[in-house]
């Protein structure tokens, strides 16, 4: 049956299958075929308690029936103004909050505020530090700001430019933090770095130590140049602590939040920003207000559904069960430690990854998609990063369902390896 729907990071001329999903529970997806799939990486990073978790979807039905939408220029609700406080109070340092829909636009809020700022201070500060192999969203600014790739090619001479920062690889961690510093040195005095803190997700769940990070925002400071953390994925948990950077007691100018601000249940985004950095936009001359606006800012529904969220982090040991889940992945992992074909395997939080050798291990390989479609047959879903295998699941998976999905995953690279 050919369907109109064009797919995101789907190669249609392939024809492989689009399994259709019905409902969820947990950390299940039910097809309408009627097998049920683990979902092994939180359907893509966003889900994190478990699907349909009962307390979002409450909060949604609730609001759903009460203020669906809501004109945010020049207008508020309750809602969002009991979020941005809860959100204020779980970031020291950051005290307001932009709100939009996706990880993307966070970045990209991120991005104009601070340019926003030093051009209303009155410095011609246009230059962002990025770190090597960054993802930070599909729209032209977060791509511009992430590693150039297949990914973009076709765009890449519309993207503006900017410095990179060599990723701080185990053996090159002083060079990332001696260009991050001369960069920051440079007579063209860049505006801010941005960076995913502890672990570079679709670069490859590249890990790296939370004292890497605190020297790096440590530059930064020294030389007044904006930190920005692109906390999007890492956020709510998925490191082990609910931001990555209280990891490196480590407080941004500016923080990216989306996926799992709302559990994951439905898209809302917010951009944390400094005192300084809202106040250099604060005057009584209209020329220097934030502009940025999407239709959907701050939706009530999403609003809700975030602060339902948050009673489920005060009122839940969430962090206990991420730490269970880590405990589960370093013991599904150690299984693999004498494979031949599988090194380098890696834990943080509630993320594990393990690297296949491969002979071409690029994003454009056949590797990725053969195990794709061999842990979909062991009722897995998996989406590996080239050569890179990973597991994130939601937090309420048990220990016997990571135990299945790398059994799963053993049986996939058997396959695939013969
Ligand atoms: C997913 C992701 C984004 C983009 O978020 P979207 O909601 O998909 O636009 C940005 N930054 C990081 C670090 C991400 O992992």
């Amino acid at each position: 049956m050919s369907s109109p729907v064009w797919h995101p990071f789907t190669q249609h001329g392939l024809e492989e299958a689009i399994p259709e999903i019905v409902s969820a529970s947990g950390a299940w997806l039910d097809c309408a075929d009627g097998t049920r799939l683990l979902d092994g990486i939180s359907s893509w990073w966003v889900i994190t308690h478990g699907h349909c978790e009962p307390r979002i979807a409450a909060a949604i039905a609730e609001q759903a029936g009460q203020l669906d939408q809501m004109i945010f220029a020049g207008y508020t609700h309750p809602q969002a103004e009991a979020l941005a406080r809860s959100l204020v109070a779980l970031t020291p340092g950051l005290d307001h909050v932009f709100f939009s829909d996706s990880g993307s636009t966070a970045v990209e809020v991120a991005l104009k505020m601070a340019l926003g700022h030093w051009h209303n201070r009155g410095e011609a500060r246009h230059r962002i530090l990025v770190l090597e192999h960054s993802y930070h969203g599909d729209t032209i600014g977060a791509m511009s700001v992430g590693a150039r790739s297949v990914f973009n090619r076709a765009y890449e001479p519309l993207l503006f430019d900017v410095a990179t920062v060599p990723f701080p690889a185990e053996r090159a961690q002083q060079d990332c933090l001696d260009a991050l510093e001369q960069l920051c040195r440079a007579p063209d005095k860049p505006a801010a770095f941005i960076v995913e803190p502890l672990i570079l997700g679709a670069g490859g769940m590249l890990v790296y130590s939370p004292d890497i990070l605190r020297q790096m925002a440590a530059i930064c400071a020294q030389h007044d140049v904006l930190f920005v953390a692109d906390e999007v994925m890492t956020g709510w948990g998925r490191t082990g602590t609910l931001f990555a950077c209280e990891q490196a007691g480590v407080t941004p100018d500016l923080m990216c939040l989306a996926k799992g601000l709302t559990g994951g249940a439905v898209p809302l985004a917010a951009t944390l920003a400094s005192a300084a950095i809202f106040e250099s936009h604060r005057s009584n001359d209209r020329a220097r207000m934030f502009f940025h606006s999407s239709s959907f800012t701050a939706n009530p529904i999403c609003c809700a559904a975030a602060n339902a969220n948050l009673d489920i982090w005060r009122e839940e040991d969430v962090l206990g069960r991420v730490d269970a889940l880590g405990a589960a992945l370093d013991e599904g992992l150690s299984q693999f430690a004498a494979h031949s074909r599988l090194h380098n395997a890696r834990r943080i939080g509630a993320i594990g990854a393990i690297d296949l050798r491969a002979g071409d291990s690029g994003y454009l390989s056949d590797v990725a998609p053969k195990l794709r479609a061999s842990a979909l047959s062991e009722g897995l879903l998996l989406r590996p990063l080239g050569n890179t295998i990973y597991l994130m699941p939601p937090y309420c998976t048990t220990p016997a369902e990571i135990a299945r999905a790398f059994a799963a995953i053993g049986n996939a690279i058997d396959a695939l390896t013969g």
